[in-house]
């Protein structure tokens, strides 16, 4: 044997995969030859060193992806030299990689598969471009928010954090605690049909006698009601709201109050126009009078003025 074909095969050896045949050539030539002495020598160090090395151990992955590379590599070279003789004792090879991490961290460190294993490996680890798209807890409903994204380093997997808006219906009597809650969110929706089809819904709870409280905390629906007569931008939504609040104006002040605002204020006539008539019951009240007889003087419309002239003295002849 001489030193090429030796040098060829002290790897082999060395893992004691040279065939039984090429071992009494290979054999005789080291005892011959003091550099192919020293090569075996060398490795043999080498692997000593790499011995004090932590132990890492290849992932099931990487041995699969270095034998597809293996073979590919090997496909591209001559039949003869010493990778077709390496693709001969390849499976032998794999077993050895399995329990030698050694080796392993060896092939990788001197640039196994002319120095782009590591590249091709990154490459064969790449997610593919149809890979499914995986979800966690999937729901039907439109996307709401990004609440946060993840990256994997040197990859293009990301994990994108998200909220949906999961649309429910519930059923129910106006007078359950549930739909009330749900209608007194209605009515401060953004969408004008749903807060003037609420404000209609409480406001006909309010005028059939059933309960219509001004919660202490402000939630009840007359509260409700009082809110979207004050702020609601839509005068169908706040005419809505004072026939609601109609059965309470002579017994609760901040009603009182409220439908004088509006008798004031309201930028919609058919709104003041309705409060004068709401008002009808307190029509003596000092407070309701001097607003009458302000609107009567000062309002820009003139059946306003008069309306509220006539209640002036519709109330002044009761006295
Ligand atoms: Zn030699």
């Amino acid at each position: 044997m001489k030193c090429e074909a030796t040098r060829d095969n002290i790897l082999l050896a060395y893992y004691g995969e040279l065939p039984d045949e090429l071992a009494g050539p290979f054999e005789q030539h080291l005892a011959e030859c003091e550099e192919c002495r020293a090569e075996l020598n060398a490795i043999h160090a080498l692997e000593q060193r790499l011995a004090l090395l932590p132990v890492v151990e290849p992932s099931p992955n990487l041995i699969a992806q270095s034998r597809l590379r293996l073979d590919e590599a090997l496909d591209m070279i001559p039949p003869h030299g010493l990778f077709s003789r390496l693709r001969t004792n390849f499976f032998a090879w794999v077993g050895h990689v399995r329990h030698a991490p050694a080796l392993a961290t060896l092939l990788l460190g001197v640039g196994f598969l002319g120095g782009n294993f590591v590249d091709k490996y990154q490459v064969a680890h790449q997610p593919r471009p149809k890979a499914p798209v995986m979800f966690t807890n999937q729901t039907q409903g439109a996307i709401a928010n990004i609440t946060g994204i993840v990256e994997t380093p040197d990859s293009e997997l990301v994990q994108v954090h998200y909220n949906r808006v999961v649309p429910e219906t519930m059923e129910g009597s106006l007078d359950s605690p549930e739909i009330r809650d749900l209608l007194l969110k209605g009515a401060t929706a953004s969408t004008e049909g749903i807060r003037s089809q609420t404000v209609s819904l409480l406001a006909s709870e309010c005028k059939a006698g059933h309960s219509c409280t001004s919660g202490d905390d402000g939630k009840g629906i007359r509260s409700a009601l009082l809110v979207s007569l004050r702020y609601d931008k839509d005068a169908g939504v706040r005419l809505k709201a004072l026939e609601g609040l109609q059965p309470y104006v002579g017994q609760d002040q901040r009603v009182r109050d409220a439908v004088l605002e509006a008798l004031m204020r309201d930028p919609n006539a058919q709104v003041r126009t309705a409060a004068i008539g709401l008002l009808e019951p307190v029509h003596q009240d000092s407070s309701v009078r001097q607003v009458l007889r302000t609107v009567s003087t000062q309002d820009e419309n003139p059946y306003i003025r008069t309306a509220s002239f006539n209640a002036l003295q519709d109330a002044g002849s009761i006295q």
